[in-house]
């Protein structure tokens, strides 16, 4: 398969590259250049199979050319072996056609980890049949970090450098993070918060000579592999519900516009979904474009769900390249035009993203009700981000008949305060995690400065 820029004016390139590249040389981002497509009648023949077997029949036509069957099973096979529950990503029903999906029974109690697992594995064997080595650099608010991290602790051929805001990260999180002792594995604490750390990562990927010829890779959102991985779980639910014969919805708690891209994904390549729910906290970017043709930047605020707190969605470029028709010189004016402005899409187009979602804004005060509420209802706790994204399948739903499924994208062990607000008992982690608070850790706090952060990865680095 053949990958295109969003923006029209990098180099075609194949899965390999495109793994190992992240952002695309005009600044745009790689998609696929034609979708594969499935019948419903292959879909229902799906129905039974595990976990990592469907993994395997929607992810091998992305890769297929440069990834060779039988090791792409194995790393499938092993991706999923790691997560702490038989069903891999469990239905749970929260009352008539509403339920949750559980996506958080990996190694890191969140979502990222079905494409950080993979991505992580993808990634070693590349470089592996290159004999290269790569540095990954990232910045995280939280559950970014540790899924990486933990996707690629074991990888060869990885040196991994995270940064997180020193003291401004929750305790589970960071220790999830700095609890892994393997010696690519670094994390960097800055004194700093978190938009310091992103724009050193920015920095560092603009003029990459501190590494003295060594390449830095990115396990961001950007990168396609990961939002790939994440088209499977959208066809695993709908089977477990009856579809392809019966259609569902979802609801996404979102913050870059990954994960709901994927599900968006998974209706073109023939799943029959209904509606695509956009649930944001108050950085609402995506509701204001979806709802009123407002795509202006606003001001971050910091909210309870801190793994939404985002002010542009970058995935969403994904999107408008092909509401535009994929004229990749149109979004790149657009996208020129967003740095400095407010835009609005043109008529036309909106109404097209208007067909393709719904959305809805949700506030602190009613994520903390909402977790208090369906506790109260059902005795099941949401993590704020699925709070988030249950209120807005609510809202939104256009169809009683047909199942709304939320993506429950933590656990809520790792954001115990809106759960405490809502007067309920702090959650325990799981029973395989309960010596986090005892373990080891190792992590280097560094000053808010490019150079002395350069230099302690060029000082690090295996060669
Ligand atoms: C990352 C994250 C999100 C947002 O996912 P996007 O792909 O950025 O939309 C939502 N909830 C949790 C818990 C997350 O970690």
């Amino acid at each position: 398969m053949k990958y295109i820029s969003t923006r029209g004016e990098a180099p075609v390139l194949n899965f390999e590259e495109v793994l190992l590249a992240g952002l695309a040389s005009d600044g745009g981002l790689y998609v696929p250049e034609e979708l594969p497509t499935f019948s419903k009648d292959e879909i229902a023949s799906w129905a039974g199979l595990e976990y990592n077997e469907l993994a395997y029949k929607i992810i091998a036509p992305f890769v297929s050319d440069c990834v060779d069957a039988d090791d792409l099973k194995k790393m499938i096979d092993e991706t999923y072996a790691g997560f702490n529950h038989t069903a891999v990503a469990p239905l749970k029903e929260l009352g008539t056609n509403e339920w949750v999906l559980e996506l958080f029974h990996g190694p890191t109690l969140a979502f990222k980890d079905f494409a950080l697992q993979l991505l992580g594995r993808l990634m070693d064997y590349a470089l592996a049949k290159r004999n290269e080595r790569l540095v990954i650099m990232g910045a995280t608010s939280g559950d970014t970090g540790s899924a990486a991290i933990e996707g690629c602790r074991h990888s060869d051929h990885l040196d991994i450098f995270i940064l997180h805001p020193y003291n401004r990260v929750s305790e589970v999180q960071r220790r999830q993070m700095t609890t892994i002792l393997e010696d690519n594995v670094f994390n960097i604490a800055l004194e700093g918060n978190f938009d310091d750390c992103q724009q050193m990562v920015k920095d560092s990927f603009a003029n990459q000579e501190f590494l003295n010829g060594m390449k830095l890779g990115a396990v961001n959102s950007i990168n396609w592999a990961r939002i790939m991985s994440q088209i499977v779980y959208y066809f695993s639910a709908s089977l477990a519900l009856g579809g392809p014969h019966r259609e569902v919805s979802f609801s996404v708690p979102t913050g870059n516009f990954g994960d709901i891209f994927a599900g968006y994904l998974a209706k073109q390549m023939g799943l029959p979904i209904k509606q695509l729910v956009v649930a944001t906290n108050r950085n609402d970017i995506l509701h204001r474009v979806i709802s009123g043709n407002d795509m202006s930047k606003g001001t971050l605020e910091h909210t309870l769900s801190p793994s939404m707190d985002i002010m542009v969605s970058s995935n969403f470029e994904r999107l408008l390249f092909d509401v535009y028709g994929r004229n990749g010189a149109e979004i790149s004016d657009l996208m020129d035009r967003f740095k400095s402005e407010s835009v609005q899409l043109d008529g036309p187009r909106w109404e097209k993203v208007r067909e393709l979602f719904d959305s809805l804004a949700v506030d602190d005060e009613t994520t903390v009700a909402v977790i208090k509420q369906v506790e109260a209802e059902t005795g099941y706790l949401l993590d704020p981000h699925t709070a988030i994204g249950v209120k807005a399948g609510r809202e939104c739903n256009r169809d009683p008949s047909v199942p709304m499924i939320t993506l429950a994208t933590a656990h809520p062990v790792k954001f115990p305060e809106p759960v405490v607000q809502a007067g309920l008992e702090s959650p325990q982690l799981p029973s395989h995690m309960t010596d986090l608070f005892e373990r080891e850790e190792r992590l280097e706090v560094l000053a808010n400065d490019l150079p002395t952060v350069q230099s302690y990865i060029a000082g690090h680095v295996h060669k």
